[in-house]
């Protein structure tokens, strides 16, 4: 799908075109033109060959129907040739009081240049920023497929303050009213701590969730962990964070991963209570799933001990389980360019 030229198309349009091509692609979910007949012949004719609507993906389920990976063929080749880069994205489903949930985990990029050492996106490298067409598309596909889209989470494949003006972009879609109508409450996005993102965000006048990817509570192990915090150094980080705080009065998710041995100890525990016991700070702990390195997830136990001295140290914590595992679907593990 490209429709990155969709505005310049209608220039010379009524103003009506736009709203009436939005809420063809991203409400009745239109996979061809030829679909959209209140629009003019010669009009539909120009869409079809300028802005294809065609997703090129395929599924992988997981074996509980919880957890599906799509992997989507970017438009980097000409038409067909075959092996050009290849996204992917998560659809995960899940079930509470107000019945189901359906999130889907968005890449920002092609790869990551931030090279954080448990992240199998990291080691494949960076390719190249997604455009707004490539960010919706994911979330269209499995539109498309009939899942109602609730919640979108920027947390596949790339750092999104990398790419900050397209996820923008794409977020203004997806929380239009006339296309998908995602609350921006609905909307997360993750970042390794790049902290000029975090300045600009705390201007949008948009209520969305930021998480921030801290992993460790010291400059020592975060920088070995994270090469990007040689740049940003925890310190700096919290700073944007509580000044991100101070205009919005948003709670901010601070995801921290439990690597077996590396961060886990009572004593990170407790070091990293110290910088989070702050008002709207919430620390998420989070499973390690295996991405083909040395790391490997704590045990159980020490996952209930280190939760156990943050709660008892004051510190709102949550713990996430690991999802999608099996299919490789999980936070961290995606990869899809690697192999082509
Ligand atoms: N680049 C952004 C968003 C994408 S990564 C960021 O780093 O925040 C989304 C989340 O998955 C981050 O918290 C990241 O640290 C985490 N993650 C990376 N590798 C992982 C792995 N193998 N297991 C679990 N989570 C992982
Ligand atoms: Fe990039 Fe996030 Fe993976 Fe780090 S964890 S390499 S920032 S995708």
């Amino acid at each position: 799908m490209n429709i990155e030229n969709l505005e310049d198309i209608l220039k010379n349009e009524p103003r009506y075109r736009l709203k009436q091509i939005k809420e063809a692609v991203f409400r009745d979910l239109i996979d061809d033109w030829s679909k959209a007949s209140n629009l003019p012949l010669a009009l539909r004719e120009k869409l079809s060959k300028e802005c294809p609507l065609e997703i090129k993906g395929e599924i992988l389920k997981s074996g509980d129907g919880q957890t599906v990976k799509a992997l989507i063929e970017l438009d980097d080749l000409p038409a067909g040739k075959a092996g050009g880069l290849k996204i992917e994205s998560v659809l995960m489903k899940h079930k509470d009081g107000e019945g189901t949930r359906n999130t889907v985990c968005v890449s920002s990029q092609v790869g990551c240049p931030m090279a954080c050492k448990f992240c199998a996106t990291g080691e494949m490298g960076f390719k190249r920023n997604l455009t707004v067409s490539e960010i919706l598309e994911q979330v269209l596909f499995f539109a498309r497929a009939g899942n109602k889209i609730s919640n979108i989470v920027f947390m596949g494949m790339g750092e999104p303050f990398l790419n900050y003006e397209n996820v923008m972009a794409a977020i203004c879609v997806l929380n239009g009213e006339d296309s998908l109508n995602i609350g921006a409450r609905k909307i997360s996005i993750s970042t390794s701590g790049v902290i000029e993102g975090i300045e600009k965000l705390a201007e949008e006048k948009l209520q969305l969730n930021l998480a921030i990817s801290l992993h460790a509570p010291d400059d020592e192990l975060r920088s070995e962990l994270m090469p990007v915090n040689k740049k940003y150094p925890l310190e700096k980080v919290l700073e944007a964070v509580d000044g991100y705080i101070k205009k919005t009065s948003r709670r901010v998710m601070f995801e921290y991963l439990l690597i077996k041995g590396v961060n886990d100890s009572p004593n990170h525990a407790r070091r990293l209570a110290r910088i989070m016991r702050k008002p709207l700070y919430m620390v998420n702990l989070i499973k390690y799933n295996p991405a083909g390195g040395d790391f490997q997830p704590s045990d159980a136990d020490t996952v209930e001990r280190f939760k156990g001295i943050l709660e008892k140290e004051g510190v709102a914590v949550t713990l996430r389980h690991r999802f999608g595992g099996e299919i490789k679907a999980a936070c961290g593990q995606l990869a899809g360019g690697k192999n082509f």
